[in-house]
């Protein structure tokens, strides 16, 4: 980790999200964030607290991530997306014994869960995944009804609830979503009370058909939108903000050039700060010679390509700034030039992205 790079991150914001999630389901909708790989790249052991008091439970991808939220004295709800296939013994009877739901999506998973919860003298907590037509995890929906019947005959188990996920719930034409729900809606057994959960964050806040039971967004809970015609829907802020320091200012005359493979010359006699932040601390090469970003709040470009652990930016309209001055990196304003949205953009990929390889190598500390 590098203490010279901060993010902070504010929980007061998280807080906002879920506040303003909740305002677009029903009560007894179950709001359960999605705080895989590390909350998306901005710190379970720092917004663990506020999700904790606002949400109605947790979804993890993997066991780890379930028996950390254990461990910070969480005893409510937690649903683990991968875990039953890992046929890691103790890590299947440790779930079980901390009392983590399951995914089950084959009979091989159904057996392992099975086997575990049988040699702990417990009954595992199980969702079943249903693949209504995004060809990832989950059981074909042709095969669901077998699956449902040879659960109800497995002991050790208990299958508390159901879920499926979406391909394109993003996609103004909601035809391919709709058939992916009704596919998932029919395969159910009709006298079972399950829990059954199917919306991300686009479904969520577009499509209220589609919240059943319990609905599970991910970017939405640190204020991202992941398109920019979502942002008048819902009032969302951003909880993460990058800083790095300037470790060096240096005279780059007229006609020189900066970095690897000499992509920029300086037209001009400039000014030149060395940022201390690159690709291997998630700032993608692909924003070489394109983004912006913040000093005493004022833009400043970056020029030539953007190394592993360094960068140059163009200082020379601002002679004021100085050596060991703060240069924001990432803002925690939707609209700004480098907010994670407009950077995504830039790197032509998505919100989720930037967040999580912000999440590798830096400092993250809670500002509120
Ligand atoms: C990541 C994930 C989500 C959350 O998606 P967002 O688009 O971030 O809201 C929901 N469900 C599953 C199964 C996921 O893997």
């Amino acid at each position: 980790m590098k203490n010279y790079l901060t993010a902070s991150i504010s929980a007061s914001a998280v807080q906002h999200n879920l506040q303003e999630l909740r305002k677009k389901i029903n009560p007894g909708v179950q709001l359960c964030p999605v705080v895989k790989d590390n909350c998306y790249g901005h710190g379970l052991n720092l917004l663990y607290p506020t999700l904790a008091k606002h949400a109605d439970g947790f979804i993890v991808a993997s066991p780890s991530e379930a028996l950390e939220i254990r461990s910070y004295g969480y005893t409510g709800f937690i649903l683990c997306l991968l875990s039953a296939y890992f046929d890691e013994t103790d890590i299947q009877e440790e779930l079980i014994r901390q009392g983590v739901t399951q995914t089950v999506m084959s009979k091989a998973a159904l057996e392992t869960v099975a086997a575990a919860a049988k040699r702990c003298q417990k009954t595992a907590p199980i969702h079943l995944k249903i693949d209504s037509g995004m060809g990832r995890l989950g059981v074909a929906a042709a095969q669901a009804t077998n699956l449902f019947s040879l659960i109800e005959k497995t002991p050790h188990i208990q299958l508390t609830g159901a879920y499926t996920h979406f391909a394109s719930s993003d996609d103004p034409d909601t035809t391919y979503m709709h058939q992916q729900l009704n596919t998932f809606l029919d395969v159910l057994p009709k006298n079972n009370p399950l829990t059954r959960h199917a919306a991300n964050t686009s479904a969520l806040i577009h499509h209220p058909d589609t919240h059943l039971d319990l609905v599970r967004p991910g970017l939405s809970v640190y204020g991202c939108h992941y398109a920019e015609h979502l942002r008048s829907k819902i009032n969302l802020r951003p909880c993460m903000s990058v800083y790095a320091q300037i470790i060096a200012i240096k005279k780059m005359p007229s006609g020189s050039f900066s970095g690897y493979g000499r992509t920029h010359q300086y037209p001009r006699d400039s000014r030149v700060a060395v940022v201390p932040i690159g690709y291997g601390d998630g700032y993608f090469r692909s924003l070489s010679n394109q983004a912006v970003v913040h000093i005493h709040g004022k833009p400043a470009a970056v020029c030539g390509r953007v190394s592993m652990d360094q960068m140059t930016v163009d200082i020379t309209d601002h002679p004021q700034i100085n050596i060991g001055d703060p240069v924001e990196i990432i803002s925690a304003h939707a609209t700004a030039p480098n907010s994670v949205e407009n950077l995504a953009k830039l790197a032509h990929t998505i919100p989720y992205e930037i967040t999580c390889h912000m999440g590798r190598n830096l400092h993250h500390k809670l500002v509120d």
